[in-house]
């Protein structure tokens, strides 16, 4: 039987190499030779400790590659054509979610990396409902990244109702800041960058931004409120407290967005509610088909992930390094 590489999760929360046995997929279901597979923030729920009695798991859900093998009942792809999988794995369509037509909100949904193996690994399997069809003019390495930090941002500000003119603000420049910061602005957006300290920017002016705020010079909410308002507060920080002081900054009506994901509470005061009328809300991805429109666009209107790339046998160090907070900014693993 033939073999192929993956790094997995050891019971010690350690990532170590390991061969596994290439076997064909299950019904409905494709394998992907990974030519690609970005490391994400959101890795770290399956990197850690675990008991004995659990699979070894495969992290990464920002997978790029080739359908080289068809499960069973699988009609809507073929051999050789060029696949992404990102953080949702494909919707069931039978639960009262996806009878809703929500079906990023499908409950009997695999996560990548999480729940099902992921893409640290030269094949990956999926669920034909979670593919995602990728541009030719994206390579695998510049897609990656796009599958689910990137669209993480993109529907975001799609979510939060971003139009032509609408002043959103973008905290954190970092892995998902720096691309919330390009879609907001190719979207027609006055943007506002949010970092502590100053170094980061002349990055957030060339990336788009209009204007710079430094978090650690003073109020936050009264400087935004001096620029008119945000409308769109995305939200990239993985920390609740820091989201709480931007809250005042939001426009009549505006949304606070969340995508950082931490435990953290948000502080919210009813009056605030009331009298601004403001939306406090978060989303994670969305649909295979929304990841679609999010690659349209990033190609269509240049938009890319600054991006550091390692071989895969290199995986532990590059997820030390994603951890550290010190790549600049997404750190992509190349499976040749
Ligand atoms: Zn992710
Ligand atoms: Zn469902």
């Amino acid at each position: 039987m033939s073999t192929y590489r993956a790094v997995e999760v050891a019971a010690d929360g350690s990532l170590r190499l390991a061969e596994r046995p290439l076997v064909e997929p299950a019904p409905g279901h494709v394998r992907v030779k990974v030519e690609a597979c970005g490391v994400c923030h959101t890795d770290a729920f399956t990197v850690h400790p675990r008991p004995e009695s659990e699979p070894a798991r495969v992290p990464g859900h920002e997978i790029a590659g080739r359908i080289d093998a068809l499960g069973e009942g699988v009609t809507g792809w073929n051999i050789g054509d060029r696949a992404g999988i990102g953080f949702l794995g494909g919707h069931d369509g039978v639960c009262n979610p996806c009878r809703r037509g929500d079906f990023a909100g499908c409950e009997n949904q695999p996560v990548t990396g999480v729940s099902v193996d992921g893409g640290y690994a030269e094949y990956a399997y999926a669920r034909e409902s979670g593919l995602v069809r990728l541009p030719e003019q994206l390579s695998a390495v510049a897609a990656a990244p796009l599958l689910c930090a990137g669209f993480t941002t993109y529907n975001a500000l799609l979510k939060a109702g971003v139009r032509g003119g609408s002043l959103v603000a973008v905290q954190g420049i970092g892995g998902l800041g720096h691309l919330g910061v390009q879609y907001a602005r190719r979207m027609g957006a006055q943007v506002v960058a949010i970092a502590r300290g100053t170094d980061k920017e002349p990055l957030a002016r060339q990336l788009g931004a209009h204007h710079f705020l430094d978090s650690t010079a003073g109020d936050l909410g009264d400087r935004l409120k001096e620029l008119g308002g945000a409308d769109v507060i995305l939200a990239t920080a993985a920390s609740g407290s820091s989201m709480t002081p931007l809250i005042p900054g939001l426009a009549r009506g505006g949304t606070l967005m969340v995508v950082g994901a931490s435990e953290e509470p948000i502080e919210v005061s009813p009056v605030a509610l009331l009298y601004g009328t403001i939306r406090v809300t978060g989303l994670i991805t969305g649909s295979a088909i929304e990841n679609e429109d999010n690659l349209r666009f990033a190609v269509d209107q240049s938009v890319a992930a600054m991006i550091e790339q390692a071989p895969l046998a290199d995986a532990a160090a590059a997820y030390d390094r994603m951890m550290s907070g010190k790549a600049r900014f997404r750190v992509v693993l190349t499976m040749t």
